[in-house]
Protein backbone atom coordinates (compact mmCIF):
# COMPACT_ATOMS: atom_id res chain seq x y z
CA UNK A 1 0.00 0.00 0.00
CA UNK A 2 1.20 3.52 -0.82
CA UNK A 3 2.22 5.20 2.45
CA UNK A 4 2.02 8.65 0.85
CA UNK A 5 -1.04 10.90 0.66
CA UNK A 6 0.20 12.82 -2.39
CA UNK A 7 2.41 12.24 -5.41
CA UNK A 8 4.04 15.65 -5.09
CA UNK A 9 4.46 18.20 -2.34
CA UNK A 10 5.13 21.63 -3.84
CA UNK A 11 6.67 24.15 -1.49
CA UNK A 12 5.81 27.67 -2.64
CA UNK A 13 2.90 28.95 -4.72
CA UNK A 14 4.82 31.45 -6.87
CA UNK A 15 5.05 31.11 -10.61
CA UNK A 16 7.48 28.16 -10.40
CA UNK A 17 5.47 26.14 -7.89
CA UNK A 18 2.15 26.89 -9.60
CA UNK A 19 3.45 25.85 -13.04
CA UNK A 20 4.95 22.63 -11.77
CA UNK A 21 1.75 21.82 -9.85
CA UNK A 22 -0.34 22.54 -12.94
CA UNK A 23 1.79 20.30 -15.15
CA UNK A 24 1.69 17.48 -12.59
CA UNK A 25 -2.08 17.84 -12.12
CA UNK A 26 -2.57 17.66 -15.91
CA UNK A 27 -0.81 14.30 -15.82
CA UNK A 28 -3.16 13.00 -13.14
CA UNK A 29 -0.75 13.43 -10.23
CA UNK A 30 -2.06 14.29 -6.79
CA UNK A 31 -0.39 17.47 -5.54
CA UNK A 32 -0.35 19.51 -2.39
CA UNK A 33 0.95 23.09 -2.62
CA UNK A 34 2.00 24.77 0.62
CA UNK A 35 2.70 28.47 0.90
CA UNK A 36 4.14 30.29 3.89
CA UNK A 37 2.57 33.63 2.97
CA UNK A 38 -1.08 34.43 3.56
CA UNK A 39 -1.80 34.45 -0.17
CA UNK A 40 -0.65 32.54 -3.25
CA UNK A 41 1.35 33.92 -6.17
CA UNK A 42 4.78 34.65 -4.71
CA UNK A 43 6.22 37.89 -5.98
CA UNK A 44 3.79 38.32 -8.85
CA UNK A 45 0.88 38.67 -6.41
CA UNK A 46 -1.31 41.74 -6.95
CA UNK A 47 -3.60 43.43 -4.46
CA UNK A 48 -6.69 45.29 -5.59
CA UNK A 49 -6.70 48.85 -4.21
CA UNK A 50 -9.02 51.58 -5.51
CA UNK A 51 -9.96 49.14 -8.29
CA UNK A 52 -6.31 49.11 -9.42
CA UNK A 53 -4.14 45.97 -9.57
CA UNK A 54 -1.20 46.88 -7.36
CA UNK A 55 2.03 44.92 -7.86
CA UNK A 56 2.73 44.60 -4.15
CA UNK A 57 6.14 42.93 -4.50
CA UNK A 58 7.47 45.30 -7.16
CA UNK A 59 6.51 46.24 -10.71
CA UNK A 60 6.18 43.21 -12.98
CA UNK A 61 6.20 43.48 -16.75
CA UNK A 62 6.07 40.25 -18.69
CA UNK A 63 8.45 40.13 -21.65
CA UNK A 64 10.01 37.34 -23.64
CA UNK A 65 11.60 36.52 -26.95
CA UNK A 66 10.49 32.92 -26.77
CA UNK A 67 7.29 32.24 -28.68
CA UNK A 68 6.67 28.98 -26.78
CA UNK A 69 6.80 30.73 -23.41
CA UNK A 70 4.58 33.52 -24.73
CA UNK A 71 2.00 31.05 -26.02
CA UNK A 72 2.15 29.07 -22.78
CA UNK A 73 1.49 32.07 -20.52
CA UNK A 74 -1.24 33.32 -22.84
CA UNK A 75 -3.21 30.18 -22.05
CA UNK A 76 -3.81 31.64 -18.59
CA UNK A 77 -4.37 35.34 -19.35
CA UNK A 78 -4.97 37.89 -22.05
CA UNK A 79 -2.14 40.38 -22.18
CA UNK A 80 -2.52 44.06 -23.01
CA UNK A 81 -0.11 46.03 -25.20
CA UNK A 82 1.76 47.81 -22.39
CA UNK A 83 5.30 48.78 -23.40
CA UNK A 84 7.71 49.57 -20.62
CA UNK A 85 9.11 53.06 -21.26
CA UNK A 86 10.54 54.21 -17.95
CA UNK A 87 11.85 57.70 -17.25
CA UNK A 88 14.65 58.86 -15.00
CA UNK A 89 14.27 61.88 -12.75
CA UNK A 90 17.60 63.45 -11.82
CA UNK A 91 17.32 66.53 -9.63
CA UNK A 92 14.06 67.58 -11.29
CA UNK A 93 15.11 66.87 -14.88
CA UNK A 94 13.49 64.01 -16.81
CA UNK A 95 15.33 61.65 -19.15
CA UNK A 96 14.00 58.80 -21.26
CA UNK A 97 15.33 55.30 -20.73
CA UNK A 98 16.90 53.17 -22.06
CA UNK A 99 19.64 55.45 -23.42
CA UNK A 100 18.43 56.52 -26.84
CA UNK A 101 18.16 59.55 -29.10
CA UNK A 102 15.59 61.13 -26.76
CA UNK A 103 18.01 60.76 -23.83
CA UNK A 104 20.91 62.21 -25.82
CA UNK A 105 18.77 65.17 -26.85
CA UNK A 106 17.76 65.74 -23.21
CA UNK A 107 21.41 65.48 -22.09
CA UNK A 108 23.21 67.36 -24.84
CA UNK A 109 20.68 68.80 -27.27
CA UNK A 110 22.02 66.56 -30.07
CA UNK A 111 19.58 66.25 -32.95
CA UNK A 112 20.97 63.55 -35.22
CA UNK A 113 22.42 60.08 -34.60
CA UNK A 114 25.78 61.25 -35.96
CA UNK A 115 25.92 64.18 -33.50
CA UNK A 116 24.89 61.98 -30.59
CA UNK A 117 27.40 59.29 -31.51
CA UNK A 118 30.21 61.82 -31.77
CA UNK A 119 29.30 63.30 -28.37
CA UNK A 120 29.17 59.89 -26.73
CA UNK A 121 32.48 58.85 -28.27
CA UNK A 122 34.20 62.00 -27.04
CA UNK A 123 32.85 61.35 -23.53
CA UNK A 124 34.08 57.77 -23.67
CA UNK A 125 37.51 58.70 -24.98
CA UNK A 126 38.10 60.92 -21.98
CA UNK A 127 38.02 57.74 -19.88
CA UNK A 128 39.83 55.23 -22.05
CA UNK A 129 42.00 53.22 -19.67
CA UNK A 130 45.38 51.60 -20.14
CA UNK A 131 44.38 48.90 -17.61
CA UNK A 132 41.22 46.80 -17.35
CA UNK A 133 38.59 48.55 -15.20
CA UNK A 134 39.09 47.90 -11.49
CA UNK A 135 35.54 48.64 -10.38
CA UNK A 136 32.06 49.47 -11.60
CA UNK A 137 32.77 53.20 -11.71
CA UNK A 138 35.75 52.79 -14.04
CA UNK A 139 33.86 50.32 -16.18
CA UNK A 140 30.82 52.59 -16.56
CA UNK A 141 32.92 55.70 -17.28
CA UNK A 142 34.77 53.76 -19.95
CA UNK A 143 31.55 52.53 -21.53
CA UNK A 144 29.45 55.69 -21.48
CA UNK A 145 31.49 58.66 -20.22
CA UNK A 146 30.90 61.14 -17.43
CA UNK A 147 27.46 62.65 -18.16
CA UNK A 148 25.48 59.43 -18.49
CA UNK A 149 27.38 57.86 -15.61
CA UNK A 150 26.94 60.74 -13.17
CA UNK A 151 23.36 61.61 -14.07
CA UNK A 152 21.80 58.24 -14.79
CA UNK A 153 23.93 55.43 -13.36
CA UNK A 154 26.01 56.33 -10.32
CA UNK A 155 23.39 57.33 -7.71
CA UNK A 156 20.87 54.69 -8.78
CA UNK A 157 23.44 51.88 -8.69
CA UNK A 158 24.88 52.98 -5.35
CA UNK A 159 21.40 53.05 -3.80
CA UNK A 160 20.57 49.66 -5.28
CA UNK A 161 23.67 47.95 -3.94
CA UNK A 162 24.04 50.00 -0.76
CA UNK A 163 27.69 50.89 -1.39
CA UNK A 164 29.95 53.10 -3.48
CA UNK A 165 30.37 52.27 -7.19
CA UNK A 166 34.12 52.12 -6.53
CA UNK A 167 33.55 49.17 -4.20
CA UNK A 168 31.46 47.26 -6.73
CA UNK A 169 33.05 44.79 -9.17
CA UNK A 170 33.37 45.94 -12.79
CA UNK A 171 31.62 42.77 -14.00
CA UNK A 172 28.21 43.97 -12.76
CA UNK A 173 28.06 46.11 -15.90
CA UNK A 174 29.33 44.33 -18.99
CA UNK A 175 27.83 46.61 -21.57
CA UNK A 176 25.68 49.72 -21.60
CA UNK A 177 23.40 49.52 -24.62
CA UNK A 178 22.76 52.81 -26.44
CA UNK A 179 20.27 53.21 -29.25
CA UNK A 180 20.59 55.77 -31.98
CA UNK A 181 16.85 55.81 -32.65
CA UNK A 182 14.04 57.62 -30.81
CA UNK A 183 12.83 54.39 -29.21
CA UNK A 184 11.87 54.35 -25.52
CA UNK A 185 10.86 50.67 -25.35
CA UNK A 186 12.98 49.37 -22.47
CA UNK A 187 12.96 45.76 -23.62
CA UNK A 188 14.14 44.37 -26.92
CA UNK A 189 12.02 41.21 -26.66
CA UNK A 190 9.42 40.45 -29.28
CA UNK A 191 6.54 39.91 -26.82
CA UNK A 192 5.62 42.16 -23.91
CA UNK A 193 2.58 43.14 -21.86
CA UNK A 194 0.65 43.05 -18.61
CA UNK A 195 -2.04 40.44 -18.00
CA UNK A 196 -5.41 42.20 -18.11
CA UNK A 197 -6.78 41.94 -14.56
CA UNK A 198 -3.31 41.51 -13.03
CA UNK A 199 -1.29 38.38 -12.28
CA UNK A 200 -3.56 36.68 -9.72
CA UNK A 201 -5.88 35.10 -12.32
CA UNK A 202 -2.83 33.38 -13.87
CA UNK A 203 -1.92 31.77 -10.56
CA UNK A 204 -5.55 30.92 -9.80
CA UNK A 205 -5.94 29.18 -13.17
CA UNK A 206 -2.65 27.32 -12.76
CA UNK A 207 -3.74 26.08 -9.34
CA UNK A 208 -7.32 25.18 -10.33
CA UNK A 209 -8.29 21.79 -8.92
CA UNK A 210 -5.14 21.54 -6.76
CA UNK A 211 -5.08 21.48 -2.98
CA UNK A 212 -3.36 24.58 -1.58
CA UNK A 213 -2.60 25.43 2.04
CA UNK A 214 -1.43 28.96 2.84
CA UNK A 215 0.20 30.28 6.04
CA UNK A 216 2.14 27.04 6.07
CA UNK A 217 5.93 26.97 6.31
CA UNK A 218 7.62 23.76 5.21
CA UNK A 219 10.57 24.34 7.51
CA UNK A 220 8.36 24.59 10.59
CA UNK A 221 6.61 21.25 10.02
CA UNK A 222 9.34 19.52 8.19
CA UNK A 223 8.98 15.99 9.48
CA UNK A 224 5.28 15.91 8.60
CA UNK A 225 5.85 17.30 5.10
CA UNK A 226 8.89 15.14 4.33
CA UNK A 227 6.61 12.14 4.72
CA UNK A 228 3.55 13.31 2.86
CA UNK A 229 4.81 12.70 -0.69
CA UNK A 230 7.67 10.76 -2.27
CA UNK A 231 8.79 13.84 -4.22
CA UNK A 232 9.13 17.45 -3.15
CA UNK A 233 9.37 20.47 -5.42
CA UNK A 234 11.09 23.12 -3.35
CA UNK A 235 10.87 26.73 -4.58
CA UNK A 236 12.11 28.44 -1.38
CA UNK A 237 15.70 29.46 -0.55
CA UNK A 238 18.11 26.56 -0.99
CA UNK A 239 20.31 27.59 1.95
CA UNK A 240 17.28 27.68 4.26
CA UNK A 241 16.31 24.15 3.13
CA UNK A 242 19.71 22.95 4.34
CA UNK A 243 19.49 24.95 7.60
CA UNK A 244 22.27 27.29 6.39
CA UNK A 245 24.76 24.56 7.19
CA UNK A 246 27.32 25.94 4.70
CA UNK A 247 26.53 29.59 5.48
CA UNK A 248 23.90 32.04 4.24
CA UNK A 249 23.65 33.17 0.63
CA UNK A 250 23.47 36.95 0.29
CA UNK A 251 20.52 38.89 -1.10
CA UNK A 252 19.43 42.48 -1.57
CA UNK A 253 16.02 43.32 -0.22
CA UNK A 254 13.46 46.06 -0.88
CA UNK A 255 10.97 48.07 1.14
CA UNK A 256 7.76 49.25 -0.47
CA UNK A 257 5.75 52.26 0.65
CA UNK A 258 2.38 52.15 -1.12
CA UNK A 259 0.09 55.16 -0.96
CA UNK A 260 -3.29 56.11 -2.40
CA UNK A 261 -3.35 59.60 -3.89
CA UNK A 262 -6.39 61.71 -4.39
CA UNK A 263 -5.64 62.44 -8.01
CA UNK A 264 -6.30 60.48 -11.17
CA UNK A 265 -2.75 60.81 -12.48
CA UNK A 266 0.26 61.29 -10.20
CA UNK A 267 3.24 61.01 -12.53
CA UNK A 268 1.93 60.18 -16.02
CA UNK A 269 3.99 57.02 -16.38
CA UNK A 270 4.10 53.55 -14.78
CA UNK A 271 7.78 53.73 -13.78
CA UNK A 272 9.99 56.69 -12.92
CA UNK A 273 13.48 56.01 -11.61
CA UNK A 274 15.10 58.48 -9.23
CA UNK A 275 18.78 58.50 -10.03
CA UNK A 276 20.15 61.08 -7.56
CA UNK A 277 21.86 59.66 -4.49
CA UNK A 278 20.13 62.15 -2.17
CA UNK A 279 16.66 60.70 -2.91
CA UNK A 280 16.40 57.53 -0.79
CA UNK A 281 14.05 55.61 -3.06
CA UNK A 282 15.05 54.22 -6.47
CA UNK A 283 11.72 54.47 -8.21
CA UNK A 284 8.07 55.37 -7.99
CA UNK A 285 5.58 53.01 -9.58
CA UNK A 286 2.11 54.24 -10.55
CA UNK A 287 0.22 50.98 -10.95
CA UNK A 288 -2.84 52.12 -12.91
CA UNK A 289 -0.71 52.92 -15.95
CA UNK A 290 0.18 49.23 -16.39
CA UNK A 291 -3.43 48.66 -17.40
CA UNK A 292 -4.24 52.13 -18.82
CA UNK A 293 -6.63 52.69 -15.90
CA UNK A 294 -8.99 55.66 -15.69
CA UNK A 295 -10.04 55.30 -12.04
CA UNK A 296 -10.63 58.58 -10.16
CA UNK A 297 -7.76 57.87 -7.72
CA UNK A 298 -4.30 56.46 -8.09
CA UNK A 299 -1.99 54.16 -6.13
CA UNK A 300 1.76 54.68 -6.13
CA UNK A 301 4.64 52.77 -4.57
CA UNK A 302 7.98 54.17 -3.47
CA UNK A 303 10.62 51.47 -3.80
CA UNK A 304 13.54 51.60 -1.35
CA UNK A 305 16.52 49.25 -1.64
CA UNK A 306 17.27 47.53 1.67
CA UNK A 307 19.83 45.32 3.33
CA UNK A 308 18.72 41.71 3.54
CA UNK A 309 18.52 40.16 6.99
CA UNK A 310 16.99 36.87 8.02
CA UNK A 311 13.25 37.50 8.17
CA UNK A 312 13.21 40.14 5.42
CA UNK A 313 12.27 39.24 1.85
CA UNK A 314 15.11 37.98 -0.34
CA UNK A 315 14.58 39.82 -3.63
CA UNK A 316 17.81 39.88 -5.61
CA UNK A 317 20.63 37.33 -5.40
CA UNK A 318 24.06 38.93 -5.03
CA UNK A 319 25.96 37.29 -7.85
CA UNK A 320 29.57 37.57 -6.75
CA UNK A 321 32.27 34.93 -6.57
CA UNK A 322 31.67 34.13 -2.89
CA UNK A 323 27.97 33.44 -3.44
CA UNK A 324 28.39 31.48 -6.64
CA UNK A 325 30.93 29.17 -4.93
CA UNK A 326 28.62 28.80 -1.94
CA UNK A 327 25.64 28.08 -4.19
CA UNK A 328 27.62 25.40 -6.03
CA UNK A 329 28.33 23.76 -2.70
CA UNK A 330 24.61 23.78 -1.89
CA UNK A 331 23.96 22.24 -5.30
CA UNK A 332 26.31 19.41 -4.36
CA UNK A 333 24.34 18.90 -1.13
CA UNK A 334 21.15 18.89 -3.19
CA UNK A 335 22.47 15.89 -5.11
CA UNK A 336 22.25 13.93 -1.85
CA UNK A 337 18.47 14.55 -1.84
CA UNK A 338 17.28 13.06 -5.14
CA UNK A 339 13.67 13.16 -3.94
CA UNK A 340 13.78 16.98 -3.88
CA UNK A 341 13.64 19.09 -7.04
CA UNK A 342 14.97 22.61 -6.45
CA UNK A 343 13.17 24.93 -8.83
CA UNK A 344 12.69 28.70 -9.17
CA UNK A 345 14.59 31.86 -8.45
CA UNK A 346 15.23 31.18 -4.74
CA UNK A 347 16.03 27.48 -5.01
CA UNK A 348 18.29 28.04 -8.02
CA UNK A 349 19.71 31.31 -6.61
CA UNK A 350 19.31 33.09 -9.96
CA UNK A 351 17.85 36.36 -11.05
CA UNK A 352 15.06 34.94 -13.16
CA UNK A 353 12.64 37.12 -15.07
CA UNK A 354 9.16 35.61 -15.29
CA UNK A 355 9.83 34.07 -18.70
CA UNK A 356 12.99 32.38 -17.32
CA UNK A 357 10.93 31.17 -14.36
CA UNK A 358 8.26 29.69 -16.63
CA UNK A 359 10.94 28.01 -18.72
CA UNK A 360 12.76 26.58 -15.74
CA UNK A 361 9.55 25.18 -14.20
CA UNK A 362 8.54 23.62 -17.52
CA UNK A 363 11.98 22.04 -17.86
CA UNK A 364 11.68 20.59 -14.34
CA UNK A 365 8.25 19.17 -15.24
CA UNK A 366 9.44 17.82 -18.59
CA UNK A 367 12.37 16.14 -16.91
CA UNK A 368 10.15 14.65 -14.23
CA UNK A 369 7.44 13.38 -16.57
CA UNK A 370 9.52 12.25 -19.54
C1 LIG B 1 11.17 43.66 -7.38
C2 LIG B 1 11.08 42.65 -8.47
C3 LIG B 1 10.61 43.05 -9.72
C4 LIG B 1 10.55 42.11 -10.75
N1 LIG B 1 10.09 42.55 -11.97
C5 LIG B 1 10.02 41.67 -12.98
C6 LIG B 1 9.57 42.12 -14.26
O1 LIG B 1 9.24 43.29 -14.49
N2 LIG B 1 9.52 41.20 -15.26
C7 LIG B 1 9.87 39.88 -15.08
O2 LIG B 1 9.79 39.10 -16.03
N3 LIG B 1 10.27 39.45 -13.87
C8 LIG B 1 10.35 40.30 -12.82
N4 LIG B 1 10.77 39.86 -11.59
C9 LIG B 1 11.07 38.41 -11.39
C10 LIG B 1 9.83 37.59 -10.97
O3 LIG B 1 9.32 38.09 -9.76
C11 LIG B 1 10.25 36.11 -10.81
O4 LIG B 1 10.71 35.60 -12.04
C12 LIG B 1 9.12 35.16 -10.32
O5 LIG B 1 8.23 35.77 -9.45
C13 LIG B 1 9.78 33.98 -9.63
O6 LIG B 1 8.82 33.04 -9.21
P1 LIG B 1 9.22 31.90 -8.16
O7 LIG B 1 8.02 31.04 -7.98
O8 LIG B 1 10.47 31.23 -8.60
O9 LIG B 1 9.59 32.68 -6.83
P2 LIG B 1 8.67 33.46 -5.81
O10 LIG B 1 7.73 34.34 -6.51
O11 LIG B 1 9.59 34.07 -4.82
O12 LIG B 1 7.83 32.31 -5.09
C14 LIG B 1 8.35 31.47 -4.11
C15 LIG B 1 7.23 31.21 -3.12
O13 LIG B 1 7.67 30.21 -2.19
C16 LIG B 1 7.21 30.56 -0.91
N5 LIG B 1 8.09 29.89 0.06
C17 LIG B 1 9.41 30.07 0.23
N6 LIG B 1 9.88 29.29 1.23
C18 LIG B 1 8.81 28.60 1.69
C19 LIG B 1 8.66 27.65 2.73
N7 LIG B 1 9.68 27.27 3.50
N8 LIG B 1 7.42 27.12 2.97
C20 LIG B 1 6.36 27.52 2.21
N9 LIG B 1 6.46 28.44 1.21
C21 LIG B 1 7.67 28.97 0.97
C22 LIG B 1 7.34 32.07 -0.90
O14 LIG B 1 6.55 32.65 0.12
C23 LIG B 1 6.88 32.43 -2.31
O15 LIG B 1 5.50 32.64 -2.35
C24 LIG B 1 10.91 40.77 -10.54
C25 LIG B 1 11.37 40.37 -9.29
C26 LIG B 1 11.48 41.30 -8.27
C27 LIG B 1 12.01 40.87 -6.96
Amino acid sequence: MNKYQYDYLIVGSGLSGAIFAHEAHLRGKKCLVIEKREKTGGNIRCENMEDINVHIYGAHIFHTDDVNIWEYINRFATFNNFINSPLANYKGRLFNLPFNMNTFYQLWGTLTPAEAYERLESQRKAFSLSHSPKNLEEQALMLCGKDIYEILIKGYTEKQWGCSAQELPAEIIRRIPSRFTFDNNYFTDRYQGIPIGGYNPIINKLLEGIEVVTNCNFNQERYHFENIAPKIIYTGCIDEFFHYQLGALEYRSLQFDTQTKNTDNFQGNAVINYTAKEIPYTRIIEHKHFEFGNQPHTVITYEYPATFQKGSEPYYPVNNLHNSVLYQRYQELARSCPHVIFCGRLAEYKYYDMDDTVKSALICAEHEFK
